[in-house]
Formats: C-alpha cells, sequence, structure tokens
C-alpha cells in the first residue's frame, strides 16, 4: 500500500477513535490543538492525494452548503409508533398482555428513556454508513445522509466485528441537546427569526436543511435503541444494544427490569432523574428483552406487541400569582403577563409566563392572587393551566384587564373579531414609538447599529425621535448631548443611519412596521410594486392577487397608507434619500423570460453562487423549487450534482440544464 494512503486511513481511524472518546463517552484523550493538528493533516493531503477520497471521510464532517434536496426512499422494514401508557396500571395490562401472548412465560424486561427527539434509520453495509433516513410515514422517509454524516456522536465506519451481518440496520433518534437548543434559540432571537418551540421541532427542522454546514454547526446528537438485521446473532436487545455501543453508538440510559416493582421504581427514579439529563426525554420505553419473544408476539399495523411507551405528565407546579402586568407591543397590542413567585420547572426558574389575552383570563377564571398551576411541556414559554380554587382567598377578586394603556393612559379598542385589546395612541405612546424604532433600525431592516431599547427611549423622551423619519434629522452635537453618548458612538450611529440609506427598497418595505407585512412579504411586495408611489395606491384587491399577501394582509396596507402621518413618514424617509424604488440594476436584471417554470437548483457552480442563481430566477419570474417533483420543469445542475436527484429527473423527463444555457435564456453570456 502507497505511503500516503496508509497515512490517510491511519489518521481517519485515529479521528474516529477521538470523535468516538469526546462525543460518544465525553472523555477526550487529546486537547482540541492536537485534534486539529490530525484534521489539518488529513486536510492537507486529502487534498494532494485525492485519488483516495471518502464520502466517510472525518473530514467530512463539516458539512457543505451545496443544497441537495431530500430524495424519497422506501423503508427495508416499516418504522412504527409505540403505544403509550400513562400509569403502573396500563403498564402491568401490557405486561399481561404480552405474557399471555407467550403462553403464560416468564418475560425480561428493558427500560430506557423516550429520547423526545426526530426518529431516524441508518443503514451500514459492511460496516459503513450507506444510507440515512428519516421516519416519514413510516413506509417512505427523507434521504438525509448528508447531513447525518456532520453528526460526530455518530459512527460512519464501524470497528470489523464478525458477528455484525453484512446489512445492518440502527434506529434511534436525533437529538438537539438542551444547551445547544438554547443557543440556537438565543441567536434566532437575535436574528428576529421565529423560535423553536422545544428541542424536537428544532432537532427535525436542523435534519431537514438543506445545508449541511449550518446542520454542523448546530451540533445535533443520536442515540440509538434498535439494532435490526437479518440472522442477527443475539438473543436479547440488552446483547444488541451492547454491541451497538462497542460499534460506537451512543446507546442511551437502560436497565434490565424483573418484575412489575422494579418498573415503578425505574419509573419513579427516572421521572425526576431525567432532568438532569443533556437531552429532551418525554417518557421511558418498556421493551421484552428477549428477541425471540418480540418475534413471536409481532407488531399491530401502527405498533409492536412487545414494546410500550410510558408518557410522563408534563411537568406541572403550583405557585402564587403575585401580579399581573400588561405589556404593550409596537402594534399597540396589549399583552397581560403573569408575574409568578419564582418556582423550578423542569430544571429552570420560571417567573413569568404569558396570559395571551382577555379571553384566556376569563377561561381561566383566574382571581387575584391566586395559586396558579404553571406547566412546561417542552414548550419554552411556561403557561398557566389553572388555579387552585381552594386556596384562594374569601375576598379576592377576579383579575381584571385593564381598560386603558398601563403607559398613556388611552382607553384600550377591541378589533373585530380578535381577541386582543390594543391601545390607539401610535403616535403618542411610548413602547409603540420605540418599538417601531427598534424594528425600523434591526438587522433584516435597515440595520443601523448601536440603537437598541434603552437608545430608542433616550431618543424618544429628548425629543429628538417621535417616528422613525427623524432619525435621518439627528446631528452629532444633538447626540452629544445626551449624556450617554461619546464621540464614538454618536459617530457609529450617524454612520449607520447614512449607509442606511442605500437599503434595498424591499427592506424598507419590512422596515415600515406595516401590520402582518414579514420579510419575505415586503420582497415580494417589492417585486410587484417596483416603487412605493404604486404600493400606496394600489387597491386591497390587487394587492392580494400578489404572491404571499392576500385579502387580510392587503387590507392591513390599505389601512396603513390611509393614515396620513405614515405617509408624511415616507415622504420624509424619501427626502432623505431612503430607497423608495428598486434599483437601476434590480431592474436591469429582471424579466419574464422565467414566468412559470419551476426550476431545481443542484450542485456547484462555476460562475455565480447558488444564492444568486436562486435570486436570478425568482427576478426574472420562476420559481426555485427545493426537491424534484412532476411539477418541476427545469433542473439547474452544476458540477457534482447528486446522483439520487440526477436519476429522479431523468426518470421524470425534467431537462437538465447547465449554467451556460441557464444564463443564455436569460440572454446573458457567463461572466469572463
Ligand atoms: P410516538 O411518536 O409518540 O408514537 O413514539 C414512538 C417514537 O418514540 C418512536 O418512533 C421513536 O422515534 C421514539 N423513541 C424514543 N426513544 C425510544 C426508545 N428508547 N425506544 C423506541 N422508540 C423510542
Ligand atoms: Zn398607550
Amino acid at each position: 500500500m502507497d505511503l500516503f494512503q496508509q497515512r490517510i486511513e491511519e489518521l481517519r481511524r485515529i479521528i474516529n477513535e477521538h470523535n468516538h472518546a469526546y462525543y460518544v463517552l465525553n472523555q477526550p484523550t487529546i486537547s482540541d490543538a492536537e485534534f486539529d493538528a490530525l484534521l489539518r493533516e488529513l486536510e492537507q493531503l486529502e487534498r494532494d492525494y485525492p485519488q483516495w477520497d471518502d464520502p466517510l471521510s472525518p473530514t467530512k464532517r463539516v458539512g457543505s452548503d451545496l443544497s441537495q434536496g431530500f430524495v424519497h426512499v422506501s423503508h427495508t422494514r416499516p418504522m412504527l409508533s409505540l403505544s403509550n401508557s400513562y400509569n403502573i396500571g396500563e403498564v402491568t395490562d401490557f405486561l399481561r398482555r404480552a405474557q399471555d401472548g407467550l403462553g403464560g412465560a416468564q418475560v425480561e424486561i428493558v427500560g430506557e428513556m423516550k429520547y423526545d427527539g426526530t426518529s431516524i434509520s441508518l443503514i451500514y453495509r459492511n460496516g459503513r454508513l450507506e444510507r440515512a433516513v428519516t421516519r416519514g410515514d413510516g413506509t417512505q422517509g427523507d434521504d438525509v445522509t448528508a447531513n447525518v454524516i456532520t453528526i460526530r456522536s455518530i459512527p460512519l465506519q464501524l470497528p470489523d466485528d464478525p458477528l455484525r451481518p453484512e446489512e445492518i440496520e440502527v434506529r434511534g433518534e436525533i437529538m438537539l441537546p438542551w444547551e445547544q437548543f438554547e443557543r440556537l434559540n438565543k441567536e434566532r432571537a437575535f436574528n428576529e427569526e421565529p423560535l423553536f418551540a422545544n428541542p424536537r421541532n428544532a432537532a427535525a427542522g436542523t435534519l431537514k436543511l438543506q445545508n449541511s454546514a449550518e446542520v454542523a454547526r448546530r451540533g445535533l446528537d443520536g442515540y440509538f435503541y434498535f439494532l435490526l438485521a437479518d440472522n442477527l446473532p443475539f438473543q436479547t436487545h440488552t446483547e444488541s444494544l451492547d454491541a451497538l455501543s462497542r460499534w460506537g453508538f451512543k446507546t442511551g440510559q437502560h436497565t434490565t427490569l424483573k418484575s412489575i416493582d422494579e418498573v415503578a421504581d425505574f419509573i419513579a427514579h427516572w421521572d425526576t432523574a431525567r432532568r438532569n439529563l443533556p437531552v429532551a426525554t418525554d417518557g421511558l420505553v418498556f421493551k421484552l428483552n428477549n428477541l425471540l419473544q418480540q418475534r413471536n408476539l409481532g407488531a399491530t399495523a401502527k405498533s409492536p406487541r412487545w414494546a410500550i411507551a410510558y408518557k410522563f405528565a408534563p411537568e406541572r407546579e403550583a405557585t402564587r400569582l403575585l401580579s399581573v402586568s400588561f405589556e404593550v407591543g409596537r402594534s399597540g397590542v396589549i399583552t397581560p403577563v403573569a408575574n409568578l413567585e419564582p418556582v423550578l420547572l423542569s430544571g429552570t426558574t420560571v417567573r413569568r409566563a404569558s396570559l395571551h389575552n382577555e379571553d384566556v383570563i376569563r377561561a381561566l377564571d383566574i382571581h387575584d392572587h391566586d395559586m396558579v398551576y404553571v406547566e412546561k411541556g417542552g414548550e419554552i414559554i411556561p403557561k398557566i393551566v389553572g388555579v387552585d380554587i381552594k386556596r384562594r382567598a374569601a375576598d379576592a377578586r377576579p383579575l381584571e384587564f385593564v381598560k386603558t394603556c398601563p403607559v398613556c393612559g388611552s382607553e384600550l379598542q377591541r378589533i373585530e373579531g380578535e381577541a386582543a385589546w390594543v391601545c390607539p395612541n401610535k403616535w403618542g405612546c411610548e413602547p409603540q414609538i420605540t418599538g417601531r424604532i427598534e424594528h425600523f433600525v434591526g438587522r433584516h431592516a435597515m440595520d443601523i447599529d448601536g440603537i437598541g431599547e434603552e437608545v430608542a427611549i433616550a431618543l424618544h423622551r429628548a425629543a429628538l425621535v417621535n417616528d422613525v423619519a427623524d432619525l435621518y434629522r439627528i446631528t452629532y452635537d444633538q447626540l452629544l448631548a445626551l449624556d450617554r453618548f461619546q464621540d464614538r458612538s454618536a459617530r457609529r450611529i450617524l454612520a449607520g443611519i447614512e449607509a442606511s440609506k442605500s437599503v434595498p427598497f424591499a427592506r424598507v418595505i419590512f422596515a415600515l412596521s406595516i401590520p402582518f407585512v414579514g420579510e419575505t412579504t415586503a420582497k415580494n411586495l417589492a417585486r410587484a410594486v417596483g416603487n412605493i408611489d404604486t404600493l400606496m395606491a394600489m387597491p386591497a384587491d390587487q394587492l392580494a392577487a400578489i404572491d404571499d399577501v392576500g385579502p387580510k394582509i392587503a387590507a392591513s396596507i390599505v389601512d396603513f397608507f390611509a393614515v396620513d402621518r405614515n405617509r408624511d413618514i415616507v415622504e420624509r424617509l424619501r427626502a432623505a434619500g431612503v430607497q423608495m424604488s428598486l434599483s437601476d440594476n434590480e431592474i436591469a436584471n429582471r424579466s419574464d423570460r422565467l414566468a412559470g417554470l419551476k426550476i431545481v437548483i443542484s450542485g456547484t457552480f462555476a460562475h455565480h453562487s447558488r444564492e444568486e442563481y436562486k435570486a436570478m430566477i425568482e427576478d426574472n419570474g420562476g420559481k426555485n423549487v427545493s426537491s424534484i417533483s412532476k411539477a418541476t420543469t427545469h433542473v439547474l445542475a452544476g458540477e457534482n450534482m447528486g446522483p439520487a436527484k440526477l436519476q429522479k429527473a431523468q426518470s421524470l423527463g425534467i431537462p437538465i440544464i447547465d449554467e451556460d444555457t441557464f444564463l443564455a435564456m436569460l440572454g446573458q453570456d457567463k461572466p469572463e
């Protein structure tokens, strides 16, 4: 064997061992720096000797930003669900049924965690990961191999073992650990992106991303609990789990249990002990240990007869309601928030819970200072689910929703057909004014650095900024006169304001705080109307016909521009030099040449990035779609188009075009 090939293989083996020690055993054996040095050496060798490339090399764990699309594949064995139980009696019934089904035989049980992630099936052939597929509908799932390869605790290449059949299927749960989940949501909050409600949604969403480099960054983990193969040389489920763990998989907690009393103890222990696990669990799973017994019992159409899930009751605690604050949002909507005596729930201290709106308060019949039950069912925001009426003071009075704005005192209005109360004082109520300023300067809007909540309030209280157009009038001297600003911070804000004048029209629309107009809608509006005057004059029925708009948003846009002050703000922004139409460049690059076409992008390109191609498709009236179906009209293919995609496109007879052909369709030459 070639010396370099030998070293490459040796490095791959060593790095895999270190990955296992770090990500599965939690016992790193070398420093991060030493690990990086090994990885860099391997990367260099792989660059120099591409003939020994291996898609399962540990260097591939970082993923790439090529979108693969997901191909549907059939499961060799259906992925069933589990029947549920909620108390020890139901588990006892399950055991009795199983024993009856086995003619009264003794049974041994294995108790495991029910990991609350998204299930995955991994196929290994000759010890190499061949395919990773989501559960999908149980018979067919999505091939997410490229994303799974980035999960460092999942072995790509198994050690030799004569006991292992040539093809095995390993099933388990892909998880986003609490720590990563919280980090991700913090980032999303900062970027004004919607938060994930719980780690399960986050794991499922992450596994289906079109960008495996982003998947790699998010820090998924995998826990495995089934080994399936023809001719498995094991008699029990625990032997299977032990084999999985020898081969490098994380198998999680499991214990063999011999009696219903041991089952009860196991439940009692884990009901609280699970709170210290690094990942979310929503229950336990009990399985018969004997594989022959499993086979004899078989499965119903929905679930195996030899296993049952035990669901934990969502964590609930009683605590005292101290007071209710009524908070005013940027749109004037009043949100009641309960302030609670601090209580520990799922490992975090809860002090506040949203009460949503007046209807929710009525339905719960909350009185002042009630003892309330707080629940956290995998959701981030805890909710109040009930009241302990027995512990209510005799003279307690029903909680009153405010009639006037807690900030400006205006009489609240209730919008027809909606549960929300709104403060109508749009131009005089501070949180509404400062909320709109904060939104206007946000990263996805005008991207003006240095203006957070406190600065917005300071600018407003100094009467410098009453609406977003006033931002363009503030001067250096005015800022310095506020004691919170120094030379540098003042210059930074002014530079940001100046730079915002070239922010594209679509983001200006988004920045205006038109109710219900989000980023995507703003983009579609900009593309459809071209300039602000057309937008301001457009009747509701025409607006509603624009992609992603619809009657509710259309009405909101019409209402917004019916307000003189909003039109005035637009005029002052225009006078300040803010973009009120698509730029010449944006217009020059637009056409209807691709109208009606649905184009999938696949592979890597030489002339433009994938993002640029996507924008070109949309700017020319086409639609960029992510996966190939009968409705797809073209596949724009670069280098390294995925073989499965290629096959699918060919079998559906969809034309595959390269980038030169695509650019020619737009009447453009390829750039030199
Ligand atoms: P459900 O989706 O509520 O019907 O629960 C069944 C799912 O629980 C399975 O499809 C698995 O994805 C998941 N699960 C989590 N932990 C385990 C485990 N230890 N054994 C079997 N299934 C599990
Ligand atoms: Zn108000």
